[in-house]
Order: structure tokens, then sequence, then C-alpha cells
């Protein structure tokens, strides 16, 4: 693997502001989002506790976290801050800081359709540096006990293409989908960006059970019956799934701090194993770095 520097780094034109609430915790959020310098990175702030802490947006500050991905510093936390890197990563910003005013990013729709719609009207603009960029040319696999796989590997074509198998058996409410997409601002806002969070009718009922999700409709995502059938809303497309599960993808893969040249293919892959993969790109074998040396709140 070698680091090579073809295009300049990109951040916003101007401010953008977003609200909504949290899916997890529900809670009212407002979110600026703010150019950044070069070098700077993806950057999330929490203004509404002292101090205004930073929170870089790498493995490094990843917590422990179930069905999302969550970083913390500084005694503090952001959760599911996965979509709002995805629509960075898919329209290749690669400074920007996220002002938040709560401890969760919004949910929205369950997309990243939002965020990209207030990053284009913002303007996306051209930095002096070269962007980081990890150019992959030996395979890395990460695997889980499940048998879900994700590899990063060598690629002819200049970016990122991701391959993505959903295959979750007979149990499944949908039917197997399969996608490989290359990964452009374009393709991302056309055909990834409106894919949505979607869970299963017994899985609501175990979050709520714990206290999450509380202000969420099935209105707000989506939501399967066991018999494949959607709840009070209608899909977007027929593999909406699989194009939501590449969405994630980009988004945890973006934790890498750099962009990706190669090819991502996914077996059934999730947040945890999105996240171990970055860990094995970077060589790490450590869970944890700086978040867990911080009690995150
Ligand atoms: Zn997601």
């Amino acid at each position: 693997m070698s680091k090579t520097s073809p295009q300049p780094q990109t951040t916003i034109a101007r401010p953008a502001c977003l609200s909504g609430i949290g899916f997890f915790t529900g809670t009212d959020v407002t979110v600026q989002l703010l150019p950044a310098d070069e070098n700077t990175g993806i950057v999330f702030q929490r203004i509404d506790v002292p101090d205004k802490p930073l929170i870089p947006a790498t493995i490094e500050y990843l917590l422990p976290s179930h069905r999302r991905t969550v970083i913390g510093a500084h005694g503090v936390s952001v959760e599911m801050i996965e979509h709002a890197m995805a629509a960075l990563a898919g329209l290749g910003v690669d400074n920007c800081r996220l002002q938040l005013d709560a401890p969760e990013f919004p949910g929205f729709d369950g997309s990243s359709k939002p965020i990209v719609d207030a990053l284009l009207s913002a303007g996306i603009v051209t930095q002096s540096a070269s962007c980081k960029t990890f150019r992959v040319t030996d395979s890395v696999v990460a695997s889980d006990a499940s048998g879900a796989t994700i590899t990063v590997g060598h690629s002819d074509q200049p970016g990122c293409v991701v391959s993505f198998e959903l295959d979750y058996g007979p149990e499944s409410p949908f039917a197997a989908q399969s996608l490989t997409i290359e990964v452009t601002p374009e393709t991302f806002a056309n055909q990834l960006a409106f894919a949505r969070t979607f869970v299963l009718e017994a899985e609501v009922a175990a979050l709520k059970s714990r206290g999450y999700g509380q202000r969420v409709t099935p209105q707000d995502l989506i939501v399967f019956r066991s018999d494949g059938s959607v709840i009070d809303n209608e899909l977007r497309a027929t593999d909406e799934c699989v194009r939501h599960k590449i969405l994630d993808c980009i988004g945890d893969l973006a934790l890498l701090g750099h962009r990706i040249h190669g090819h991502i293919v996914a077996i059934r892959s999730g947040h945890e194993l999105n996240h171990k993969i970055v860990r094995c790109i970077l060589g790490t074998k450590a869970p944890m770095t700086k978040a867990t040396m911080t009690k995150a709140a």
C-alpha cells in the first residue's frame, strides 16, 4: 500500500445549517457545517458543553457501540456520525467542522440525502494541499464469526469502487441484493444518498425497550415486517437496502482519514466489521486508543 496525492483537498464554500432529532437519544439537535482549513480533516464539535471540545472523526476516536458509529474525546461523544461521514466522503469533502448542540447527529429520514443537499448548496471548493489517499496494492481482509467479510483490494479504476452482497439467508424479510458501484460525487449524490436505514419490526421493539428511538416512527426509516412488507412507508428502490449498506460502508471507512483508491468487496458487513477493516488497513491491532483514554458521556 502506498500513499499518493493526486487531487486537491476540498472544503465547503460557506456554512450550512441543519436541524432534526437524534434517532437513538431522541434529542433535538442543530448542526452547523463549517468550512475548515486544509489538513483539518472531518472534525465534530460539541458546543453544548464547556470548552466546546473537538472530536476528530478518525478511527482513534471510535467508541464501542451497537448498530451505529460513535466517536468521543475529552469526556464527550457524538453518536451516529456515519451518514454525515458518508455524505462528506461520497462528495469528496476532505475538511469540514460540524458543530452540534447535542450528543447525536440528526437522523433525518435515515439517509444521507439532507446532508448531501446541504453540502451541495453550500458549495464545494478546492484547496491548495493535495488530498490524502490510500492507493491499495495488497488486499486487506476482515471477517467475523458469522461469515461476514470485507476486503479492500487493488482496483484498476482511479477512484473507489464498492461491491456489496447482502444476503441474510432464508429468514431475511427481503431477497438477496448485490450491487457494484464506482463512488464519485455524482454516483453518491444520485444513486446512494437517498437510501435509508432499515430495521426489522422485532428489532424496533427491542431498541425501544432499551429506551432508544422513542421519537422515531416507521415514516422516519424502513421497518420490515417478517413477511417482507414495509410498515407505513415505501421503498425508494427495490435494492434500497444494499445501497444503504454501501452508504454505511463509505461513511465508516472514511474513519481512515484518507480517500481510498481501491476496490472494497463486502459480504454482509456492518459497522463493526467496517471499523475492523480500517484498523487492519492502518495495521492497528488494538481495538481502542485515544477514545478509551477519556471517559465518554
Ligand atoms: Zn446507516
